[in-house]
Order: C-alpha cells, then sequence, then structure tokens
C-alpha cells in the first residue's frame, strides 16, 4: 500500500501465457532490451538465478513458473546473485533502483485454493475450479533512490503498464451478490478460456467473481 515517499503501481491481472508473450512482445517494441530474471523454489542462492531474454523463457526456467521479474531501470547491471541465461546480453546500466513482479494467474481449486496449473499428474477434482488473478506490481521510495532516478522509475513503470494496457481489456466481472470489481485486467486468451469453460475468477480472499 501507498504510504509516504513509496510509489506503487499494482495491477491485478489474469493472463494466459499466450497474454503474457502478446505482453512482452509489446514491451520489447518500448524496451528492446528488456530482460527477465526467473524465479526459483528454496531459499534465495539454492538454484541459480538468471536474466533470460523473454518473459516466457523466464516462467519456464526452474520448476514451474510461478512469477518472473523485470529489473528496474530496464538494462539495470546485474545483482551478484543473477547470471545471464544463454544468449542474452550484459545489461551495463546503473544499479536495480526497483523490481517490477510479474505474478502469473493459477488455475486452482477451491476448497482451500489447491493449486493445480503445471502438473501434468494433477488429478483434477469435480468442480469448484477458479483462476486466480496475478499481478503486476512494484514499489519504490522516493528518498532511496533520488529524484532524477524516481523520473526515470515513473516514466518506465508507466510504459511497462500501458503494454499491458495495450495487450489485455479491462475485466468485466462480478461477484455472486453482482457487485462490481474494477482496476483488473485480463488477457484475450484468459478471456476466452473463462468464456469458455465457464470457470471463476478469483484473487485473494474468499471471492469469487464472473465475467458479464
Ligand atoms: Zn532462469
Amino acid at each position: 500500500m501507498a504510504y509516504a515517499g513509496s510509489r506503487t503501481m499494482n495491477v491485478g491481472t489474469w493472463l494466459l501465457p499466450e497474454d503474457e508473450g502478446a505482453f512482452d512482445l509489446a514491451l520489447h517494441d518500448t524496451f528492446p532490451d528488456a530482460g527477465w530474471q526467473c524465479s526459483q523454489p528454496g531459499p534465495l542462492g539454492l538454484h541459480p538465478l538468471h536474466l533470460h531474454c523473454s518473459l516466457a523463457n523466464a516462467m519456464a526456467c526452474g520448476s514451474r513458473g510461478v512469477q518472473a521479474f523485470l529489473h528496474l531501470p530496464i538494462g539495470a547491471s546485474l545483482p551478484s546473485t543473477v547470471t545471464l541465461a544463454d544468449g542474452v546480453p550484459l545489461p551495463d546500466g546503473p544499479p536495480i533502483a526497483a523490481i517490477m513482479q510479474l505474478l502469473r494467474s493459477t488455475r486452482r481449486h477451491d476448497p482451500g485454493g489447491t493449486y493445480c496449473d503445471h502438473d501434468a499428474r494433477y488429478r483434477h477434482p469435480e468442480g469448484g475450479p477458479y483462476f486466480d488473478a496475478g499481478r503486476l506490481a512494484t514499489r519504490w521510495f522516493v528518498d532511496e533512490v533520488g529524484d532524477s532516478t524516481h523520473q526515470v522509475l515513473l516514466r518506465q513503470t508507466r510504459a511497462v503498464r500501458s503494454a499491458l494496457t495495450a495487450t489485455t481489456r479491462p475485466a468485466r466481472i462480478k461477484d455472486q451478490n453482482g457487485r462490481r470489481l474494477t482496476g483488473y485486467r485480463i488477457g484475450p486468451a484468459a478471456q476466452a478460456m473463462v468464456e469458455t469453460r465457464g470457470i471463476l475468477l478469483g484473487r485473494a480472499g474468499l471471492q469469487r467473481f464472473q465475467l458479464g
């Protein structure tokens, strides 16, 4: 949440991998050198982290794609904990000032939100499936980064958000009582999947939503 001195962007998303790919292509139109850092299970340092050339590659690395990270400013130098994936040029920008997270949307099952994506052996129970929101989010502190970096982060964050806006649509959704929830984005492939299967949409908590 926003508090004194912090800048926050947090957009709830429902995206399938195809939607993530479209977003990443739009992002690369603006920032050709944008790389994505993969995420690995376990404590920091247990598995190597890489900078990948695409969001799809970063999501595919490791056991299962849960999230990937964009270093800001885009083209920031690599921290010592991250190595380059094959074929990715070494970024030579300033140090990382902020990190943007793309948390992947996941198919889950009630009760309890059992995770069921990306596991071929998972046996889907009857009923209760929903598509849990991911997010595109970042935060930084103006005092920590300084004004000139702050301006760069603002500009780049807006540009990344524009790439998301260009490749998704506002999610027109309502809860069981007909109340609308606004501010979320949904990709065309995700929307088609939700419409075809009649699957509910979820976010943190027990509320479920449907399109309409
Ligand atoms: Zn990796």
